[in-house]
């Protein structure tokens, strides 16, 4: 299928045929000699997955999508993909993202873009679009992203697939190369609940290798997505994301939804979020922040592309500022200087001191709402899939476009977005996203089961 379609799709970066093959057939050997290493297989043993190329794998090039990093092998796998190995999930190779996951479109890709299987002259999303194209396309049936401010749940949403954004420190981050460590999360992106809560389990729990890595087990995510009951749940409808700035076929999706949610037992209950306006203001300058810091460390020394001045004095700064110049992209220059100003000394209070106070208020208007309704539920994005091209030259049009995502990021809770169905104007998917409170996840596959 990948040799099919990727020619048009362009969601992998690097495909692992040969290496998947021998599990699957590890796999098979094992299934047809039964016993007791037939027993022990997981559910997932045998199916194969796709692996956002932002995630490092021993045997594999990892590029984050950038030129800095092409060629570059890791020495070491990621924690979740070692536990996709120990699953004997065969692994099928590397999809497509912006640039170190700074995007909305994957069109930042150092790669050229992915096309939305959908429509080949739309975008897929971003920044994971190749996790989602390839499984919007039957390339694979599950795949690996990383959310920092929507990169799993909006591509999900454009590409009619469901993605999962964990709770902070559900997923060990050990490997994923770090955007902005305070928002990034590894999760889950498939065709179905079930199948997110059954490779959720595989890649979550308790990690040493991560600080911010969570003791609480998680295993309880299967069992709530084949319950999918909502009978007696409250449910919140966020005053603030969604009308205004949505297209109208997002809304009679998300309105349908709703109903489906009434019909069976659930109430609906309004919650208002008030400072969630400013939270794409407040994310634009705690995640390019984080991003100034955690991209330092690509010198042109350390990893991958190092490029020489042409002339002049081969010191260590010329060689960095040369390496820098030719192997990062214009949205990461971008990033990377907005990070350096907020920070600096004279505004760092005035700016990500601010972000940080708006930070804890939007907490606080989470703990508020989940006082009143067990999870919140609003559109995922406030439109479908926009044409290749056209938010490229108007970073703020594309930065609009994570509104509904952003937030749960900036509180540390866990999102999900699943198909709605498709707008009345464009036929194209739409995306439905639950929020549930931190360490909460269950909650989302339980109502997610009931919508799919
Ligand atoms: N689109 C958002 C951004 O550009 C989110 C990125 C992400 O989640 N990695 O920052």
């Amino acid at each position: 299928r990948i040799a099919d379609v990727d020619g048009q799709v362009n969601a992998f970066l690097h495909v692992n045929g040969e290496e998947a093959l021998a599990v699957a057939a590890e796999v098979d050997a094992a299934r047809t000699a039964g016993g007791a290493a037939a027993e022990e297989l997981h559910a997932l043993a045998g199916v194969p997955i796709a692996v956002k190329d932002l995630i490092v794998t021993i045997g594999q090039p990892t590029t984050a999508g950038s030129k800095i990093l092409e060629g570059w092998h890791s020495p070491y796998d990621a924690t979740v993909v070692k536990k996709l190995r120990a699953a004997k999930m065969p692994i099928l190779g590397k999809t497509n993202l912006d640039e170190f996951a700074m995007g909305s479109s994957t069109e930042h890709s150092a790669f050229g873009p992915t096309r939305n299987p959908w429509d080949l002259d739309r975008i897929p999303g971003g920044s994971g679009g190749g996790s989602a194209a390839a499984v919007a396309a039957f390339e694979a049936p599950l795949a690996l992203g990383t959310d920092t401010g929507g990169s799993i749940r909006q591509p999900g949403a454009v590409t009619g697939t469901v993605g999962v954004k964990p709770t902070y420190g559900a997923v060990s981050r050990y490997g994923a190369i770090a955007m902005a460590s305070s928002l990034d999360q590894i999760g889950p992106v498939s065709r179905t609940v079930l199948d997110s809560a059954l490779l959720q389990e595989v890649i979550g729990g308790h990690d040493p290798f991560d600080s911010t890595s969570l003791k609480d087990p998680f295993n309880n995510l299967v069992a709530a997505a084949r319950v999918g009951n909502v009978a007696g749940m409250k449910i919140g409808i966020v005053k603030e994301l969604h009308g205004e700035g949505y297209q109208a076929g997002v809304e009679n999706r998300f309105n349908e939804s709703l109903q489906i949610l009434k019909d069976a037992g659930a109430e609906i209950v309004e919650v208002s979020c008030p400072n969630l306006k400013y939270a794409l203001g407040a994310y634009y300058l705690i995640m390019p922040s984080e991003v100034s810091s955690n991209l330092a460390k690509f010198d042109g020394v350390r990893f991958g592309l190092r490029v020489l001045p042409k002339d002049g004095p081969m010191t260590i700064e010329r060689v960095m500022g040369a390496t820098r110049a030719a192997g990062f992209g214009d949205e990461v220059k971008r990033r990377i200087i907005l990070g350096t100003y907020a920070l600096s000394a004279g505004y760092y209070d005035a700016y990500y001191g601010s972000a940080q106070k708006v930070r804890t208020l939007i907490q606080r208007d989470f703990d508020a709402a989940f006082a009143k309704a067990d999870v919140l539920i609003s559109p995922t994005a406030p439109t479908t899939a926009f044409k290749l091209g056209e938010k490229l030259d108007d970073p703020l049009a594309m930065y609009l476009n994570d509104v509904a995502t952003i937030p749960a990021n900036l509180a540390g809770i866990p999102g999900l977005s699943l198909p709605g169905g498709l707008a009345d104007e464009d036929g194209l998917p739409v995306g439905i996203q639950l929020l549930a409170p931190a360490r909460e996840d269950a909650r989302l596959y339980r109502v997610g089961a009931v919508l799919e």
